[in-house]
C-alpha cells in the first residue's frame, strides 16, 4: 500500500483551485458550542478526575483509532494533532494490517486516525495538517458522491424538511426526530421518504461539491489510505442481503477502478456491525473493517472486521481529547447510559 508514515509532499494534489465548501448544517453532529467558534469542552472536568492517571496507563497498552467526520476547526484540529505526537505513536493502515498478520502487537500508545465520509474538508483541511505533522490516516468514502455536487443524504433531509418538504412517513414528530426516524426505517422507506422531500421541498439543497477520483490520488499519495464506505451510505441493518452486497460491491469496484487497487478497509455507515456485511467483506479480500463503538480496542486486533473506533470532532478541546483518548469519557458515557437505563 502506498499509503503510511510518508512524508510525501501533496504535489499530486491536483492544480485546479479547491474551494473548502463548508457542509450543510447538521444539528446532530456538533456542539452548540463548535457554531461559536468555541472548542467543545463538554465533559473536560473528567480530565481531572482521580482515575484519569489509571485510563491513560490503561490506555496505553490498547489501540485508539480516533473515528472524525470532517474538519470544521483547523486550529483545534492542529492543537490535536500535536497532542498526538507528543503522547501518542500515530500509527498507518497499514501498520495495523501488519500487526494483524504478523500477529505482533503495535507499539504502545498506537494511534490511528480516520475520517468517515470524507467530505472536501479531508483534501483541504486535513491532508495539510496531517502532512505537516507527519501523520498518516485513512478516509472511507461514499462512492456514489464521488466527483459530484451532491450533498449526503442526511444533511439533504434535514434541509428539505425545514424548507416545506413533506413525507407520508414522516408527516408526525418533532423535526429532531427526523434523521433517527429515517435511519429506523426499512431502506426502501428511507429512499422513498427521501424522494417525497425532494418533490415537495420549496426549495433545492445548495450543492455541496464532494472528492474528485483525481483528489482520492491525492490523499492516497500525500499518506492518507482510501477505504470503502459503501455506496449510498444506507444503514446497513435496515437493508435487504441483495442491497448489503451491491452497497459495498458497487464501492469496492468504483474505489479499485479509480485508485487502481482494491482497498483493503471498510468502514460500517453508521458505525453499526453487519454479519452479512461482513461475509461480503471477506469475500472481496478486505482485511480491516471499523466500527464506531466509541472505545479503545487491543494492540493486536482480535476482530480485523470489526476494530473499535473512538468518535472524535476537529471542534474537540484538547482536555475532553484527552479524556477520549484515555477511554475515560468513553467509558463515563456508557456508565450514564446504563445508570439511565
Ligand atoms: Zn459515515
Amino acid at each position: 500500500m502506498p499509503q503510511s508514515q510518508s512524508t510525501t509532499s501533496i504535489s499530486m494534489a491536483p492544480t485546479r483551485p479547491v474551494p473548502f465548501v463548508r457542509p450543510l448544517p447538521t444539528a446532530t453532529r456538533r456542539h452548540p458550542t463548535a457554531d461559536r467558534g468555541r472548542p467543545d469542552a463538554r465533559g473536560e472536568w473528567l480530565r481531572f478526575a482521580p482515575v484519569q492517571p489509571l485510563f491513560r496507563a490503561r490506555a496505553a497498552q490498547r489501540l485508539a483509532v480516533l473515528a472524525y467526520h470532517g474538519v470544521t476547526d483547523h486550529r483545534s484540529f492542529g492543537a490535536q494533532l500535536d497532542r498526538l505526537r507528543r503522547l501518542a505513536t500515530p500509527v498507518s493502515l497499514t501498520a495495523v494490517l501488519q500487526a494483524v498478520t504478523e500477529q505482533r502487537p503495535l507499539p504502545p500508545r498506537s494511534v490511528l486516525v480516520t475520517f468517515d465520509d470524507a467530505d472536501r474538508s479531508v483534501l483541504t483541511h486535513a491532508l495539510p495538517a496531517l502532512d505537516a505533522r507527519g501523520i498518516p490516516a485513512t478516509a472511507f468514502v461514499i462512492s456514489e458522491l464521488i466527483g459530484t455536487e451532491r450533498p449526503f443524504w442526511w444533511h439533504e433531509a434535514d434541509f428539505l424538511a425545514r424548507h416545506g418538504g413533506r413525507a407520508r412517513s414522516l408527516d408526525c414528530g418533532h423535526p429532531s426526530q427526523l434523521l433517527p426516524r429515517l435511519k429506523a426505517m426499512p431502506d426502501p422507506d428511507r429512499r422513498r421518504s427521501l424522494h417525497e422531500l425532494r418533490v415537495s421541498a420549496d426549495r433545492r439543497p445548495p450543492r455541496q461539491e464532494q472528492l474528485t477520483p483525481a483528489d482520492l490520488l491525492a490523499l492516497r499519495d500525500g499518506g492518507v489510505a482510501i477505504g470503502n464506505h459503501t455506496q449510498g451510505h444506507p444503514c446497513l441493518g435496515r437493508c435487504d442481503d441483495a442491497t448489503v452486497r451491491a452497497e459495498i460491491t458497487g464501492a469496492h469496484e468504483a474505489l479499485t477502478r479509480w485508485l487502481g487497487e482494491p482497498p483493503i478497509a471498510f468502514a460500517y455507515p453508521d458505525g453499526g456491525h453487519d454479519p452479512r456485511a461482513e461475509t461480503v467483506l471477506q469475500e472481496l479480500g478486505y482485511r480491516l473493517g471499523f466500527l464506531s463503538d466509541h472505545r479503545l480496542g487491543p494492540r493486536i486486533p482480535s476482530h480485523p472486521l470489526q476494530i473499535s473506533r473512538l468518535q472524535v470532532d476537529s471542534t474537540t478541546s484538547t482536555r475532553r481529547f484527552d479524556t477520549i483518548l484515555s477511554g475515560l469519557e468513553p467509558a463515563y458515557r456508557r456508565w450514564r447510559r446504563q445508570a439511565v437505563a
